[in-house]
């Protein structure tokens, strides 16, 4: 029954610009201080106060535009929203609304289904339109103690109000939940690759609304939607929407209307649950803002900005595959924050060798900073130090089993690489008379495995060089202990 619908879904995302201070006032927008610490008769909404605009926050989502391929108005309009709630102290928003900073954006991105297990069924490309980025301030935030009854108390904090969020609207273009979380994640990556939004969730620094209906396969008119509010975390966001396509399509099945209506996702029980109906649904009464004049964006301005834009993540992932010739999932992840990918393009330049530091990078530099609780870009181990340990791996100098313990022992005691190799007792040792030497004190140790050899057992060269590298405590080049090894067992000739 659920293959004959489709899902119509837009989300509509606040992020918040990662301005130093607030978007109308000098007040810091540090997260995690005392309550109401933070505030000025600005954004307390005292009368009589003036807002005046951050430029900080005009570069920041003229940068965040252009990374969504969002068209910058040359003069966008700020407007009062108006509704009453605790948390509003002027008892409107500071918004933007029929002239908005930017609009008609899109985002072009790697997307797939997931099985029952989470993973990835197939990847695929795709585009989504962004309908608009716009200003807006922040309200303030309420804090409830004890359950709703007679004897619970709310509280206001207003360190929150004024601070600046670009509102990023999408148009309903994502089918399926996980379409949704795929463009979320892009979003998320992008804003803190640009510096724009620390993208924080816990802290409410990047929060998500939805909104959904359902249609039969092939139909043209959309559905009734529902809004989803406040799906504060991806796991979230996939939830909710999953539940809620699924209840208005047995609702539909079952002859019921859908009504156009608020949601809250309860993700303890699981399910999605009523806030408030249509009709009570507010009437914002939007009005341009008198106090501050029309926010004017120059063409030299976006073109300086232009110019200096990152490479984004996207882009970034395609050119790893390309030019370095990584899997689609290494690009990924390499590409998944901008100091991986950093360090990632330094171990290279340094040691010419992408795959190997692609893995090298992945796997036991990974554990070794997960373990430790360390970001890259502190790693105790420098690119240029990995890049030189790589190096001697492909100069054979050392074998790929004992650069596992080198690494180990970089990351722990911050040496270089070619201290720790020099302390190991020398690199791996490639030179034939040294294992031709070795060797032949195998042969003569192990009599009774030569004449099994030589009668046709021929698995017992194993054993041989298992016998030559612990001799050589693991250093000998396995590849010459091989090729020599096989000569000497292969050779009749030398007495034994
Ligand atoms: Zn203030």
């Amino acid at each position: 029954m659920r293959e004959n619908y489709e899902a119509v879904i837009g989300l509509e995302i606040h992020a918040q610009l990662k301005t130093d201070s607030k978007i109308f006032c000098g007040c810091s927008t540090r997260f995690g201080d005392e309550p109401d610490s933070n505030t000025c008769p600005v954004c307390l909404g005292l009368p009589g106060a003036l807002p005046v605009l951050n430029s900080r926050v005009i570069e920041m989502a003229t940068r965040a535009a252009l990374a969504l391929n969002l068209r910058v108005n040359r003069e966008s309009i700020f407007s009062r929203k108006n509704y009453f709630y605790p948390d509003l102290p002027k008892g409107y928003q500071i918004s933007q609304y029929d002239r908005p900073f930017s609009e008609h954006g899109w985002v072009e991105i790697p997307t797939s289904e997931r099985n029952q297990s989470g993973h990835a069924v197939a990847w695929s490309m795709k585009q989504f339109r962004i309908t608009r980025l716009h200003l807006e301030e922040d309200a303030g935030k309420s804090l409830h103690e004890g359950m709703p009854d007679s004897a619970s108390k709310s509280y206001v904090d207003l360190n929150r109000s004024g601070v600046p969020l670009a509102e990023i609207v999408s148009e309903p273009d994502f089918r399926s939940s996980w379409e949704a979380y795929d463009y979320m994640q892009y979003l998320r990556r992008t804003l803190i690759y640009i510096g724009v939004c620390d993208g924080n969730m816990e802290e409410g620094s990047l929060r998500c609304d939805a909104n959904v209906s359902v249609r039969l396969r092939g139909a043209e008119r959309f559905g009734t939607k529902v809004e989803l509010k406040n799906l504060n975390s991806f796991r979230f966001l996939q939830h909710a929407l999953e539940y809620e396509i699924d209840r208005q399509i047995e609702a539909i099945e079952a002859g019921e209307k859908i009504v156009q209506e608020t949601r809250l996702w309860n993700e303890r029980e699981s399910k999605t649950y009523c806030m408030r109906s249509k009709e009570e649904a507010h009437d914002y009464r939007y009005f341009p803002e008198p106090d501050l004049p029309p926010l004017m964006v120059s063409e030299e301005m976006i073109e300086e900005l232009r110019a200096g834009m990152p490479e984004l993540p996207e882009a970034r992932r395609r050119r790893f595959m390309e030019e370095y010739g990584l899997a689609a999932d290494d690009a990924a992840q390499l590409t998944d924050a901008r100091p991986a990918a950093d360090y990632f393009e330094a171990v290279t330049r340094a040691s010419g060798n992408a795959k190997s530091a692609a893995n090298w990078i992945l796997n036991e530099l990974a554990r070794e900073l997960k373990n430790t609780g360390t970001e890259i870009d502190r790693s105790p181990v420098t690119a240029e130090e990995l890049a030189s340990m790589i190096r001697m791996i492909d100069a054979c100098t050392i074998s790929g089993k004992m650069a596992k313990e080198v690494l180990a022992d970089m990351y722990r005691s911050g040496r270089s690489a070619e201290e720790v190799v020099r302390e190991m007792g020398g690199g791996q040792v490639s030179d034939e008379a040294e294992i031709r030497a070795i060797i032949d004190q195998a042969v003569a140790a192990n009599p009774r495995q030569l004449e099994q050899y030589r009668a046709g057992k021929a698995a017992l060269l194993g054993f041989f060089v298992g016998q030559v590298m612990k001799a050589s405590e693991g250093r000998a080049n396995p590849q010459v202990v091989n090729r020599l090894l096989k000569e000497r067992l292969d050779n009749t000739e030398q007495g034994d």
